[in-house]
């Protein structure tokens, strides 16, 4: 065994984490339909107006204005309908003195025209003639061509996430793709000589894969591109071996054998391979934890045990991640609730403890750093301070819910 020297505070952590992020630089270009949540690599102009034609926002009568003066619902003027205009054709003739066209919202205006009565505010004489009951202002009920957008006008800025307005922004000034951030590749490699993966027999002393599945959710959320390996063996020869074949990644998580046990070699293969940034962090769950760079990428050596891995991943590698993909900060969302059950908490270890909320009462889920079920059955997590032993029952705490 070859103890933990020291272990840094969990802050200190996130500063070498932050630190340490290259937002990616690589680009690709997408289908509109595809860039939801996607990173703009660059800015989009418009070349064309929005809308491209002035046109009528509401169902009614295209006048000029001056007609309609003095009109009311009793001393209504009338006009004279000269054409009616649908959506996605064009007026034929313009509109002069005593006329109008019926007109239906989004249809381009008649030129000549300088308002749109609405239908409400008119009623029909006869076939060929309308009476406008009230006065008309000019440009009430238009839709000026370019209101919206015109040419030169960005839509999107480099950085910008792809949210539906957005891309609802793109599609308005008729561009089909857009060129984004490529998302990081992470490749996902548990170490173990007993891991083995879901759907094969269990043999006497092994257990099933399990990090490299959360592990992998929590990227596929998070921005980036899972890509997993199958589980490599506890000797340096097999953790070589898996390292290159994660030569076209640009994050790579191994999760297990990042401890100080005799087996715990994933500080070996950084001794080779690389340089140690950190190891070994003052938290409860999830202190055998490793960052690394191997070959100038960032190389993550979570524990083995599975809630110790996913808690981790949820507190240090999301916001990694994210910032790599240049992706918003995600802000999970919190809640305050009543402590069902007094905890005490290690010395000296920022702890996140895991709880289950049952209305506004949180009761402790933490089982252990080695159940799954910690997590799976918990809503969420309170933190610790290292300066706090216990936590009273009935103290308010806030929740960080998953
Ligand atoms: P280690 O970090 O390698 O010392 O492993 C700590 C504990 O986590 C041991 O009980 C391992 O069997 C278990 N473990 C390691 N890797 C995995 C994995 N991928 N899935 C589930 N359990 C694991
Ligand atoms: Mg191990």
């Amino acid at each position: 065994m070859r103890p933990f020297k020291t272990t840094i505070p969990i802050e200190e952590a996130r500063g070498l984490l932050r630190a340490g992020v290259e937002p990616i630089a690589r680009t690709e270009t997408v289908p509109l339909a595809a860039a939801a949540g996607r990173v703009a690599a660059r800015d989009v102009a418009a070349t064309i107006f929005v809308p491209p034609f002035s046109r009528s926002a509401m169902d009614g009568y295209a006048v000029v204005a001056a007609d309609t003066r003095g009109a009311t619902r009793d001393t209504p003027v009338r006009l004279r309908i000269g054409e009616r205009v649908f959506t996605g054709s064009t007026p034929t003739r313009a509109i002069g003195p005593g006329t109008c066209a019926e007109i239906a919202t989004g249809a381009p205006l008649p030129d000549g025209a300088d308002a749109v009565v609405m239908v409400e505010e008119s009623s029909r004489a006869d076939d060929e003639h309308v009476l406008i009951g009230a006065e008309a202002k000019p440009m009430q009920n238009i839709g000026r061509k370019g209101a919206d957008i015109s040419p030169g006008d960005l839509v999107l800025r480099t950085g910008d996430l792809l949210n539906p307005s957005r891309l609802g922004a793109v599609a308005a000034v008729g561009h089909s793709d857009v060129e984004v951030f490529a998302k990081p590749r992470v490749a996902i490699l548990s170490t173990g000589n007993e891991v083995v993966e879901p759907g094969a027999p269990l043999a006497a002393g092994q257990i099933y894969d399990v990090n490299r599945f959360t592990l992998a959710a929590v990227v596929d959320a998070h921005g980036g591109i899972p890509v997993l390996h199958a589980p490599a063996r506890d000797t340096l020869e097999s953790l070589n071996t898996a390292l290159d074949a994660c030569d076209d990644a640009d994050v790579i998580i191994f999760s297990g054998g990042s401890s100080v046990g005799d087996r715990d070699l994933l500080i070996d293969l950084v001794a080779q391979r690389g340089e140690v940034v950190f190891h070994g962090i003052a938290v409860r769950p999830g202190k055998p934890t490793m960052f690394a760079r191997i070959g100038g990428r960032p190389f993550f050596g979570m524990p083995g045990n599975p809630t110790s891995c996913l808690s981790n991943a949820y507190i240090l590698l999301v916001p990694f991640l994210r910032a790599t993909a240049r992706l918003p900060l995600y802000a999970p969302r919190t809640i305050a609730a009543s402590l069902g059950r007094t905890i005490v908490s290690p010395a000296n270890r920022h702890q996140f403890y895991t709880v289950r909320l049952e209305g506004t009462v949180a009761l402790p889920a933490f089982k252990g750093s080695g159940d799954i079920t910690s997590l799976s059955k918990a809503d969420g997590y309170i933190e610790i301070p290292s300066d706090q032993h216990t936590v009273e029952e009935g103290t308010t705490v806030v929740v960080t819910l998953f």
